[in-house]
C-alpha cells in the first residue's frame, strides 16, 4: 500500500500526544484508503465488521454527526465508485438482486441538490409521489455535513463542509422560495443570532500570522493585522512597516510588500480600463506580482496560498483579474471601473459586482438546509417545526428508509448503473446500486442524477459520447475542513490571538470558532478555561501545474494520507503556533475531525486555463442535457460551487423530467 505518511519519531510523537486517547480516532482509516485510492478497490473483497456497522442506518444509536476521526468522504464511502472504474467490475460483481420496488422518482445523490430535487418533484407531482434518494455516504447532505463534539461535556456543532448561505449573486426566486418554505429566512436569522450572541469573551483578541521555518526560514508568530484582519473588514491594528519588521521575511521582501500594500501605482500606464482588465485576465496573480509590480520572489510565499480557500489552488494558477475582484493589493492605482468583465470566474464575477447581500451560518453550516429538507420530506426523521428548533433536534436515522413513507433516503448506497429498460422516451429506468457488498436493482419512472458529473458516464454509458466527454471535463476541487476540540483555549488568550494564518503550513490557517447562537444552542465559553473548537483548512494542490492537474494531484494526496498523518500534522502545527502561550497538544486536545473532500467544490471555469466557450457550449451546459427519463442536477451542472446553484439545477432537472412525462 502506498501512503503519504512521513517518517515517525517516537519521542516527538509522545510530546505531541500521538499516544493519547482522543474522543474517537478513526482506526479504520489508513488500511482501506490507500488500497481504495490507488490499487484495486477492496469493495469486492470482503467487508470488515467496523465498516459494515457504518451501513446499518436502522441500528439503534446510529448517529453519524457524532463520529470523529476521518469524515467527509469517509472510509467505505467511495469503495464502490472506485471499483466501478475497473473494467472487470461487472464480470465479478454478478447480477443485481431486484428489490421489487418501483418509484416515481429515484434521486442519485443525497446532497442539497438531490434533496431539493425530491422536494420540487413532490411539490409539482403531489404528496403521494414515491421517491427514493440514494447516497454513498453514511449520512445525508453531501458536502453539507454536520459534526458534533462534546469537549468538557459541552455540545459544539460544526460544519463539516458547506459553510454558509451566501453566494456571489443573489439567490434565485426558486432557491429563496425553497429556503423560505423550509423555514429559512437568512436575513432574519442572522440579525436574531447577532442580537443573541455575547462575544465579549473574545474581545481584544487579534488575528496573527505564523511564519514556518520550512517556508520562511524560522518559526515565528506575528500578532496583529496590518491593513485589517484578512477578508473580515477588521480595523488595522498596526502599520505594514511595523508588522513586516517583526517577520522573518528578507529586507527586500519587506520593502516590496509595504510598497504593494500601500502605494497607489498605475502599473499598466497608457492602457484603457477594458484593456487593462483583459491583460490582467491573461496572467496569474503571481506573474502580476513578479513581472508587473516587480516584487522580489521572496514575496511570493507570503501570498501563495491566499487563494486556496476559494479556488483550491494558489496564486500561480489564479488570474490577476480574479484577485482584483477580491481587492487583493496592487490594483488601487490602476483605476479599473468596478464592473466585472467576461473573463472572470463565476465566483469573482459576482464578488466584483456590487449586490444586496445576505449571509447566514448555521452552527452546522448548510447541513441545516439539508436537515430541514429532510424534515420537509420525512417529518418524523427530524422533530420540531422551525429552523431555530432544528439546530438542537436529533435526526432519527431509523426513520429515513421505511416502507411506510413515500419518500425514503437510503444511505451507504452507491448507484452503479442507471439505464432505461426500453426506449428512453417511454420506458422505466432501472437503477442498480451497491450496498453492503451486494448489488440491488430498483425501478423508477424517472431519475434525477444529483451526483457528481464525473460519475455519470460510468452510470450511463449509453449517453452520447460528446455529453460523456463534457461530463468528464471538470475536476472537483479537493478541500479539507478540520475541527479540533480543545479542553480550553488559554494559549490563545495568553498570546492575544483568535487564530493565525499560516501561509506555508499543512493547514493554511487555524482560528477559534465563534459560535452562532440560535435555538438554545450557545456553547460560547465564559472564559478561556472552557472548551472550544479550532477550525483549520487545507487545500492540497501542486503549484506550477494547470488548475485541473493541481486538483488531480490533490485528490491523490488526500486519498493516500492516513488519519494518523493528519493528526500528527495538526498536533505539530498547533504546538508550533501556540506553544509560547503554554499550549500542550498532548493535554489540551480532546477530539479531531478531518473532513476530507477529495471531490469538493464543483469545478468553476478558470479563465486562465479554460477556453471562452460560446453560450450553451460550455461542458456543464452540454453535460446536463436530459436523456430520456434521466435528468441531471448537482452544482457540477452549473459549474459553480454554491448551494443556490445546487438548488437551481435541481429545479431545472425536475422541470425537464416532468416535461418528459416521467411522472
Ligand atoms: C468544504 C466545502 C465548503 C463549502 N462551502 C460552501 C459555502 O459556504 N456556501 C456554499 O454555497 N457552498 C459551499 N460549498 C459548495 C457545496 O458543494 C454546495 O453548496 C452544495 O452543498 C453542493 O450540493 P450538491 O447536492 O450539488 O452536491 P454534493 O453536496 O456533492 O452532493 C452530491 C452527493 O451525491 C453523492 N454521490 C456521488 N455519486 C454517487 C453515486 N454514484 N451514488 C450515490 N450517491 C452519489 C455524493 O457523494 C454526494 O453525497 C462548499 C463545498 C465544500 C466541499
Amino acid at each position: 500500500m502506498r501512503t503519504n505518511d512521513e517518517e515517525r519519531h517516537p519521542a516527538r510523537d509522545r510530546e505531541l500526544g500521538m499516544d493519547r486517547a482522543i474522543s474517537r480516532r478513526d482506526f479504520l482509516n489508513g488500511v482501506a484508503i490507500g488500497a481504495a485510492g490507488i490499487v484495486a478497490s477492496p469493495w469486492l473483497a470482503g467487508l470488515d465488521a467496523q465498516t459494515a456497522a457504518r451501513f446499518a442506518q436502522d441500528a439503534p444509536g446510529y448517529y453519524p454527526p457524532a463520529l470523529t476521526g476521518m469524515r467527509g468522504s469517509h472510509d467505505g464511502s467511495y469503495d464502490v465508485s472506485h471499483a466501478l472504474r475497473d473494467p472487470k467490475f461487472w464480470a465479478s460483481a454478478g447480477q443485481p438482486a431486484a428489490t421489487g420496488e418501483r418509484y416515481d422518482l429515484v434521486v442519485v445523490g443525497g446532497g442539497i441538490s438531490g434533496l431539493a430535487a425530491a422536494y420540487f418533484y413532490r411539490a409539482r407531482v403531489g404528496p403521494n409521489a414515491r421517491i427514493l434518494i440514494l447516497d454513498n455516504h453514511d449520512d445525508f447532505g453531501g458536502h453539507a455535513k454536520r459534526n458534533e463534539f462534546r469537549p468538557g461535556g459541552t455540545l459544539w456543532i460544526a460544519n463539516g463542509g458547506t459553510a454558509g448561505i451566501s453566494s456571489p449573486f443573489p439567490y434565485s426566486k426558486e432557491a429563496l422560495g425553497l429556503m423560505s418554505a423550509i423555514g429559512i429566512e437568512p436575513t432574519k436569522l442572522a440579525s436574531a443570532a447577532n442580537a443573541a450572541a455575547d462575544r465579549s469573551v473574545f474581545q481584544g483578541l487579534q488575528s496573527a500570522y505564523f511564519f514556518d521555518k520550512e517556508t520562511f526560514g524560522s518559526d515565528r508568530l506575528v500578532v496583529g493585522s496590518p491593513g485589517g484582519g484578512r477578508g473580515r473588514g477588521a480595523a488595522p491594528t498596526m502599520s505594514w512597516e511595523d508588522f513586516l519588521a517583526r517577520t522573518p521575511l528578507s529586507p527586500q521582501a519587506q520593502k516590496d510588500i509595504a510598497r504593494l500594500e500601500t502605494a497607489k501605482v498605475d502599473y499598466l500606464p497608457g492602457l484603457s480600463s477594458p484593456e487593462k482588465k483583459d491583460r490582467l485576465s491573461r496572467m496569474s496573480y503571481k506573474d502580476f506580482l513578479l513581472n508587473v509590480v516587480k516584487v522580489s520572489p521572496d514575496v511570493i510565499p507570503f501570498y501563495q496560498s491566499r487563494t486556496h480557500g476559494l479556488y483550491g489552488i494558489g496564486i500561480d494558477a489564479v488570474g490577476a483579474l480574479e484577485c482584483w475582484g477580491y481587492r487583493y493589493p496592487g490594483f488601487e492605482g490602476l483605476n479599473l471601473d468596478p464592473i466585472a468583465n467576461g473573463r472572470m470566474s463565476f465566483t469573482a464575477k459576482g464578488d466584483a459586482t456590487p449586490k444586496p447581500s445576505y449571509n447566514f451560518h448555521f452552527p452546522d453550516g448548510n447541513a441545516s438546509v439539508a436537515r430541514l429538507l429532510v424534515r420537509a420530506l420525512i417529518p418524523d426523521a427530524l422533530p420540531g417545526s422551525t429552523a431555530e428548533d432544528s439546530v438542537l433536534a436529533k435526526a432519527d436515522y431509523a426513520k429515513l428508509d421505511r416502507t411506510s413513507t413515500n419518500v425514503r433516503i437510503r444511505l451507504s448506497s452507491t448507484a452503479v448503473r442507471v439505464k432505461h429498460t426500453g426506449a428512453p422516451a417511454t420506458s422505466d429506468v432501472e437503477v442498480v446500486y451497491g450496498r453492503e457488498k451486494k448489488l440491488y436493482a430498483v425501478r423508477s419512472k424517472g431519475v434525477v442524477l444529483a451526483c457528481w458529473n464525473m460519475m455519470i458516464p460510468f452510470l450511463c454509458p449509453d449517453l452520447p459520447g460528446k455529453q460523456q466527454e463534457a461530463l468528464k471535463y471538470g475536476v472537483k476541487v479537493p478541500l479539507v475542513y478540520t475541527s479540533v476540540a480543545l479542553r480550553n483555549w488559554k494559549a490563545f488568550k495568553a498570546l492575544g490571538i483568535n487564530g493565525a494564518t499560516s501561509p506555508g503550513m499543512y493547514h493554511t490557517g487555524a482560528r477559534l470558532e465563534v459560535p452562532t447562537v440560535i435555538g438554545g444552542y450557545n456553547p460560547t465559553p465564559k472564559s478561556a478555561d472552557d472548551s472550544i473548537l479550532v477550525r483549520m483548512t487545507r487545500t492540497p494542490c501542486k503549484p506550477g501545474l494547470p488548475s485541473r492537474d493541481q486538483h488531480r494531484a490533490g485528490h491523490a494526496d488526500l486519498l493516500t494520507t492516513t488519519f494518523a498523518t493528519f493528526e500528527l500534522k495538526i498536533r505539530d502545527q498547533l504546538a508550533r503556533i501556540l506553544s509560547a502561550g503554554g499550549f500542550d497538544p498532548a493535554r489540551d486536545i480532546d477530539a479531531i475531525t478531518v473532513n476530507r473532500w477529495p471531490h469538493g467544490y464543483a469545478y468553476e471555469y478558470n479563465p486562465l486555463w479554460d477556453p471562452d466557450w460560446p453560450q450553451g457550449q460550455s461542458p456543464c451546459e452540454i453535460g446536463r442535457k436530459p436523456f430520456g427519463r434521466i435528468a441531471i442536477a448537482n452544482s457540477d451542472a452549473a459549474a459553480a460551487a454554491y448551494t443556490d446553484q445546487a438548488i437551481d439545477q435541481a429545479y431545472r432537472a425536475v422541470g425537464e423530467l416532468i416535461a418528459a412525462k416521467a411522472t
